[in-house]
């Protein structure tokens, strides 16, 4: 045993490769590197001065990758992505708000099932799974309905991998004073949000998507004002992201128990990050992998869902074989075995299946997952055309 406090080493002749594990093709869990699984190896306490000191770390450095300045605070929580979405509804709407839901996919369904059970009213804007939300839209949104006062967007629809305009989307929120909360759960990290421009009020994120840590904490970086003016607001203890806040800052822990291996691999993870090259670096890369797995699924006969400009570096959408042959089940089996573990599409009026492209991952991993399913269509006599 080594002494307390001290990080334990692996012991003699351990090794932490990825071995004959699958590399997962899924936005979240994704496949992570050898240092931050490494990372989980030892235990904390959440009075460890240290640990609250990572926390706070590791909240600075989020808030500075979306370039969140003094008037932003980052408050952290526990649970998957949709933990901290539901939060920040229930925390930062008032019970008389009117929530725009632009909806464009399964997230943005969530986001009005989540309002409806807040009690809280909202307005779908509907799109088709192919279709960005375009601010005029928006804006004649506004226009009709005055009272609405927020709009929840989903930045990066990862049911299809569709990119809606957020830029646009803020700027037009921003001249009509309404409060524009986002979840960039998929889009964190790797394309570009600037909260330095003004408009977006709360940005939510998770410790298991672009920024490469493992699930189980997400985050809302929210203005600060916004956030303190919200005290009591909340129907839900566990969820009330301003009592989180508020303890958090009064005594640098967490409210309740904290993961503390999350926050330990989400500490390693930002710090390859950094190293990469940052949010740059980390979103050229995804683009790298995106372009080479749509390359060479072209070449085996298959179509991406979504034209090419809508497309985020994320997640794409391939529509399935047409052959009979072709069962989604199967072919999961087969390309798992192959090494790689491929998602379900979510589309629901055409059959589709859907293939991640982030993660510790780069181009050539992208090329031989491509060849493994080229493999595994063959094996299986499904032809794709
Ligand atoms: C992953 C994701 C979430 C959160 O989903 P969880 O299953 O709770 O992690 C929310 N919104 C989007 C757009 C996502 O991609």
């Amino acid at each position: 045993m080594s002494r307390p406090g001290a990080i334990a080493p692996l012991s003699k002749g351990a090794t932490v490769i990825l071995g004959n594990e699958p590399i997962l093709l899924t936005p979240g869990p994704l496949t992570t590197s050898p240092a931050t699984r490494q990372a989980m190896l030892r235990d904390w306490g959440s009075w460890d001065a240290a640990f609250n000191q990572m926390t706070q770390s590791v909240c600075a450095d989020l808030a500075a990758i979306a370039n969140g300045g003094a008037e932003y605070v980052c408050v952290p929580l526990q649970g998957s992505g949709t933990f901290s979405v539901e939060a920040a509804l229930g925390t930062l709407v008032p019970r008389q708000g009117l929530v725009l839901v632009p909806n464009n996919g399964a997230y943005c369904a969530r986001i009005v099932r989540i309002l409806q059970r807040l009690g809280i009213d909202y307005l779908e804007l509907p799109l088709e799974d192919d279709e960005p939300v375009s601010a005029a839209a928006i804006e004649d949104a506004f226009n009709q309905h005055a009272r609405i006062t927020h709009v929840a967007q989903v930045h990066l629809e990862t049911s299809a991998g569709l990119l809606n305009p957020l830029d646009e989307i803020a700027a037009v929120c921003k001249r009509h004073g309404k409060s524009l909360i986002v979840d960039a759960m998929s889009s964190f990290g790797a394309l570009p949000i600037d909260l330095s421009r003004g408009g977006i009020d709360a940005l939510i994120s998770a410790s298991g998507k672009c920024l490469e840590g493992v699930p189980g904490m997400g985050f809302v970086i929210v203005r600060r004002g916004v956030l303190e003016a919200s005290e009591g607001r909340s129907p839900s203890l566990a969820l009330d992201l301003h009592d989180q806040y508020v303890y958090m800052r009064e005594t640098t822990q967490w409210r309740f128990t904290p993961p503390t291996h999350v926050i330990a691999a989400l500490r390693a993870a930002l710090d390859q990050f950094l190293a990469e090259g940052g949010r740059a670096a980390r979103g050229a890369r995804y683009a790298k992998n995106c372009e080479a797995l749509v390359e060479g699924m072209r070449a085996l006969g298959f179509e991406p869902f979504l034209k090419p400009e809508v497309q985020a570096p994320v997640i794409v959408t391939f529509h399935a074989p047409r052959d009979p042959a072709y069962d989604f089940k199967t072919f999961y089996a087969a390309v798992r075995d192959a090494g790689y573990v491929l998602y379900p599409g979510k589309l629901t009026k055409m059959e589709t299946f859907r293939v991640g492209c982030i993660g510790a991952i780069d181009a050539n991993e992208m090329r031989n997952a491509v060849a493994a399913i080229g493999r595994t269509l063959a094996a299986l006599g499904v032809r794709v055309r």
